[in-house]
């Protein structure tokens, strides 16, 4: 259909065999992934035991860890042909998961700032989904926009391993994990700008107590977790002692850009709603495609999605070309939750009360709009950081 939404897309499109294997990849997350999307929402045995068959279901079908490196089982895809494919996977917001490509991040921090034994231990295993990650930086005690407030603490033993002592919250997926990256203090003190490590702490340690579920609008993923000195190998220190941040800006600056191509899809996904709703539902005077209001959000929702997309893109592809992203993924950042939560709100609108109860998709692509525009630093940290560096290129100080 040449007006669609997505039609600019393929002006994007890098090289031949990548759009064969997006289409692949669309297909098997409508007909899989989104009609277990209810029962991977409430979490608990029955989503465990979903997202075991998908899994499988995607490695017999050839499309597993396609962005991880083949020496690890991945498919090796590299950046730039998996950004072509990141928004049809994250159509829903269990493709990474089902498709094995949410250990990305983990996998590549931990390959590339691990020791010798981290190396060894996890980097494959979690590319196999034999094991789970996840990171936990957040606190309920402290601003999350200012990690050098981090009350968690790691004191150093005396056999150079550390006692990890604190609590994070909002960590995704910490109670299937089996291991967690956390960010404490290893030096200095509360408000300091240095003296912040990461630590990788095996979920069985004794100490570690996943706490409670935090669901969010409802949907099930999130926790919050308790180190009571867990201990720590000194050989789990990751990117080195006080490196925390630099190892973590690099990650997150890949996970926004990664989040920010999944909202594309989910956006496309409310977006085609709208229109097939628009042209489907009828009143006594035709129907409501015919009414200019309406007409109204599809315009609206398609210039977000149009202008949104080649700024997603263009951070990735800074990403991949290895140059400096600060500005264009916070750019993309703000423009694609904001965009999410837009273009889900024009589809609820055009849905009526249908877009509001259990039989469309609708409240699950807004709840992931709406979380968009906090998860990964809230807007404003990144309105903030993008203006204060572009005024630094014209001579001013700025705070
Ligand atoms: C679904 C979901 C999944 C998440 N997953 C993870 C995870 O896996 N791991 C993890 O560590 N965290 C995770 N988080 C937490 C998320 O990263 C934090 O919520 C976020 O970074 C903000 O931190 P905070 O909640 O402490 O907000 P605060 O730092 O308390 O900020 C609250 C509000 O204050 C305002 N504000 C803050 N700073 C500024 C500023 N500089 N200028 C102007 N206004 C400002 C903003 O309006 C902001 O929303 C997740 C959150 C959600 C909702």
């Amino acid at each position: 259909m040449e007006h669609r939404g997505d039609a600019g897309r393929d002006s994007l499109e890098p090289d031949c065999g990548t759009g064969e294997l997006r289409d692949r990849v669309a297909e098997f997350v409508r007909r899989r992934v989104m009609p277990c999307e209810p029962v991977l929402d409430a979490g608990g045995p029955a989503a465990a035991a979903a997202l075991r068959r998908l899994r499988e279901g995607a490695k017999e079908a050839g499309l597993w860890a396609l962005p991880l490196p083949v020496e690890l089982g991945g498919q090796g895809l590299p950046l730039a042909r998996y950004a072509r494919i990141a928004e049809a996977e994250g159509a829903s917001d269990h493709g990474p998961a089902a498709l094995g490509s949410a250990p990305l991040l983990d996998v590549t921090m931990l390959w590339n700032h691990g020791g010798d034994r981290v190396r060894e231990l996890y980097p494959k295993r979690l590319t196999a989904g034999e094991l789970r990650a996840c990171y936990a930086m957040t606190e309920p005690g402290t601003p999350g926009t200012d990690p050098f407030l981090t009350a968690t603490r790691a004191e150093e033993q005396a056999d150079g391993g550390w006692r990890v002592s604190g609590r994070k919250w909002f960590t995704s997926g910490a109670a299937e994990a089996d291991v967690v990256t956390v960010l404490a203090r290893t030096d200095g003190e509360d408000g300091d700008r240095s003296g912040l490590s990461l630590l990788l702490v095996p979920t069985g340690s004794p100490g570690f107590r996943v706490v409670r579920e935090l669901p969010v609008f409802g949907a099930a993923g999130q926790w919050e977790i308790e180190f009571d000195r867990v201990a720590v190998p000194a050989d789990h220190l990751i990117g080195g002692r006080g490196r925390a941040l630099a190892v973590a800006g690099e990650r997150l600056q890949l996970g926004r850009t990664l989040r920010c191509l999944r909202w594309l899809g989910q956006a496309q996904r409310a977006f085609d709603l709208m229109c097939e709703r628009a042209g489907c539902r009828t009143g006594s005077r035709g129907p409501l495609a015919d009414h200019q209001l309406v007409q109204q959000h599809v315009f609206e929702a398609l210039l977000a999605l149009r202008t949104t997309r080649p700024l997603v893109h263009e951070a990735a592809d800074r990403i991949a070309a290895g140059r400096d992203a600060h500005v264009e993924v916070g750019l993309a950042k703000v423009a694609a939750a904001r965009m999410l939560q837009q273009v889900a709100d024009a589809a609820i609108q055009v849905h009526g009360a249908a877009g509001l109860g259990p039989d469309t998709p609708l409240p699950a692509l807004f709840r992931t709009g709406r979380a968009a525009r906090i998860l990964d630093g809230p807007d404003e940290l990144h309105v903030t950081s993008v203006a204060r560096r572009v005024l630094r290129a014209y001579g001013a100080q700025g705070k």
